[in-house]
């Protein structure tokens, strides 16, 4: 089998709640997602989709996504799709990191192996792990009275992992937490990401300010060794995000016992297979994960989801359905949340199907 074109789409997914704020004063109202379409010789079609946070999140941007594709894509024209792990050296033959710009494309090519496998991505991840997993709801950045509201609102809906914006004057970022905490009840767990936002002494200052609250600490601070140093002085369970992408910051982070949890988004990766190496490693390390993506819309959130599912549930900490955040719906057959819970589709591949009305036409195309 062989990749005959590669198409890449750009989709404007607008956000439901109008605004998503995080550290920094950062935000995003409508996300550009790119979605990537692969094509075979034999007539199989694989879909996959990057979304980065914005420009200032990770070192990724919309634009730079699709610019990547059409550097890469000529080469990969000819290459076996069911080849994955080949094709990811391939791509790294070909372009030094921008894990990001690869990671659609690998996604495409899962979804390719499932359908010509005749199984789920889940399956050929590993299996399925129970009959769903458990979802956190992120709580934009506000006022601590209306982040507490919007706890109690998204619990009604089904959720029991609420991960708060913080990262920002860390006096009312105390106050944020405090006021959601009081708004938890038995069963829920509450995460504190500061999104690389504080200092090392802003962020001890509010470790010991919200020492007897319940909460998980997620990347207080931008570098590792910033936060190792305040994982050092707290007791809080401690979250590994923006530094972790790749096996070397983990193989590192469980030699000095800097995390408890880590979170692993795809595209920081380089797409599932990648992820994959990650989420294996720490499963046989005792790590805990939070599986997800920095954003997107239908098929990340398959993509997510297939991947989730097929991690052993003690140590899937939480995951993401980014889907119910965006007010537009790219693909049909995406999981769909069920209270506070998802499950990755059972047909095979990612078992999406865009809709052509949505795409429109590829702003990249390739073969
Ligand atoms: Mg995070």
């Amino acid at each position: 089998m062989k990749i005959t074109k590669i198409a890449a789409y750009r989709v404007e997914l607008p956000l439901r709640e109008g605004s998503y704020k995080w550290s920094g004063g950062k935000s995003v109202t409508v996300f550009d997602s790119t979605l990537v379409r692969v094509d075979t010789d034999a007539g199989v079609t694989g879909w996959g989709e990057v979304c980065p946070l914005g420009p200032f999140y990770l070192p990724a941007y919309a634009a730079g996504c699709r610019a990547g594709i059409a550097e890469i894509g000529p080469a990969l024209l000819g290459e076996d799709p069911r080849e994955i792990e080949r094709l990811n050296l391939r791509m790294d033959a070909l372009l030094k990191g921008h894990p990001y710009v690869k990671s659609g494309i690998d996604i495409a090519c899962w979804d390719i192996l499932g359908q010509v496998a005749g199984l789920p991505v889940c399956t050929l991840l590993g299996g399925r792990y129970g009959d769903d997993f458990v979802l956190y709801r992120a709580i934009s950045q506000e006022d601590p009275e209306a982040m507490a509201q919007k706890v109690a609102g998204y619990r009604d809906e089904g959720y029991r992992r609420f991960q708060l914006k913080v990262g920002g004057d860390p006096d009312v970022d105390i106050d944020r937490i405090h006021a959601v905490a009081a708004e938890l009840r038995p069963g829920d767990r509450l995460i504190a990401d500061a999104n690389t936002g504080w200092t090392r002494h802003e962020a001890m200052r509010v470790v010991r300010a919200v020492r007897d609250v319940d909460v998980y600490i997620e990347q207080p601070c931008p570098s590792y060794e910033e936060c190792l140093a305040v994982r050092r002085r707290t007791d809080h369970p401690f979250v590994l995000d923006e530094v972790v992408d790749g096996v070397d910051v983990l193989v590192r982070g469980h030699a000095d016992l800097a995390m408890d949890v880590v979170n692993i988004k795809i595209s920081k990766f380089g797409g599932l297979t990648r992820a994959r190496l990650a989420r294996d490693l720490c499963a046989r390390l005792g790590i805990a994960m939070t599986i997800e993506d920095s954003w997107g819309g239908d098929i990340t959130t398959a993509a997510i989801a297939h991947l989730a599912h097929s991690t052993p549930t003690e140590l899937l900490f939480t995951s993401t359905d980014f889907n119910s955040y965006v007010t537009v719906s790219t693909a049909e057959g995406a999981p769909q949340r069920d209270g506070g819970r998802l499950a990755a589709s059972t047909e095979p591949g990612l078992g999406v199907s865009p809709r052509a009305d949505v795409l429109g036409e590829p702003v990249v195309e390739v073969g």
